[in-house]
């Protein structure tokens, strides 16, 4: 192996064996699980938890289990030689990268169910899917052991299903929420981005601008419903396809708010070509 690239293990042995190498000095271990092809917002996160005075393991592993039968899985894109010199760049300590069979070997039969915030909004339209989120996270802090992970807020209701878990099953490891790294016209960073083309990418920020638009009636005071249409309306005026949700929430339990009383979020998920796009975005009533 080249001397200068970074390590990476495949096997729960392997890796608890270079946590203990890197934890050897007392440094913590912060833990940034992804599926890979990486962009700028999960370099972010990496930097965040180097920022923390941590040692940063990075986790890529493109999880069937969340997957639905007509969902994107074999075509997720997989750039592991990219991934890993753009996280060598970033100073990550090391890389995780299991295969299928490492995670789930022969007669696996568990499986975590969160019930209540896993419910609504892509809950509802990908069935099982925080169920396998849940699990493969549950065995991915169990796996690294670290002291902290962190998650973006560009997956709001997985941020919530996470911390839930984490707190229902006391695994002991702090969990952090780190905010939506954009683009400069504002489409919130993805890996499914990459599905897009040129004229799908330019239509794209509207998801963006609609949030904001709403968060910024629900804090002046208007009523959702009336809001929520006129959003729906720009979207497909956009060129999207079609709209699985968009819905303001109570920012903590994600249950359905007419108006805004107390921290709120708004969220929308809406297919546009062959991408399926998700986004959201605070509204906080004003004092
Ligand atoms: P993924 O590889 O899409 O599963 O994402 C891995 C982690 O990176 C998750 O915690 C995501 O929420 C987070 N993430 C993805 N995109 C962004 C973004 N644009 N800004 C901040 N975090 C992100």
């Amino acid at each position: 192996m080249n001397a200068s690239a970074l390590p990476i293990v495949r096997s729960v042995t392997d890796l608890r064996e270079s946590v203990r190498d890197l934890r050897k000095d007392g440094a913590k271990i912060g833990m940034v699980p992804t599926m890979g092809a990486l962009h700028e917002g999960h370099l972010t996160l990496v930097r965040h938890v180097l920022d923390k005075g941590m040692r940063a393991v990075v986790s890529i592993f493109v999880n069937p289990t969340q997957f639905g039968p007509n969902e994107d899985y074999s075509k997720y894109p997989r750039q592991e030689a990219e991934d890993a010199a753009k996280l060598k760049a970033a100073g990550a300590n090391l890389l995780f990268a299991p295969g299928v069979t490492d995670m789930y070997a022969d007669g696996f039969s568990t499986a975590i169910t969160v019930s209540g915030v896993s419910e609504g909004l892509c809950g509802a339209f990908r069935p099982g899917h925080f169920q396998g989120v849940a699990t493969v996270v549950a065995k991915l802090l169990l796996q690294c052991q670290p002291d902290y992970a962190v998650f973006g807020e560009k997956d709001y209701q997985q941020l919530q299903v996470i911390k839930r878990m984490v707190k229902d099953i006391d695994i002991p490891v702090e969990i952090g929420g780190f905010p939506t790294v954009r683009e400069a016209d504002g489409l919130a960073m993805s890996s499914r981005n990459a599905y897009l083309s040129a004229d799908e990418r330019k239509a794209a920020p509207v998801l963006h601008k609609t949030l904001t638009e709403i968060a910024q009636g629900l804090a002046d005071g208007a009523e959702a419903g009336p809001l929520l249409e006129k959003g729906r309306a720009a979207i497909l005026a956009a060129g999207f396809k079609s709209i699985d949700y968009l819905e303001a929430c109570d920012a903590d339990n994600l249950k359905p708010i007419s108006r805004l009383e107390r921290p709120g979020r708004i969220l929308v998920a809406a297919r546009l070509g062959q991408a399926r796009l998700i986004d959201n975005i605070a509204a906080l009533p004003k004092r």
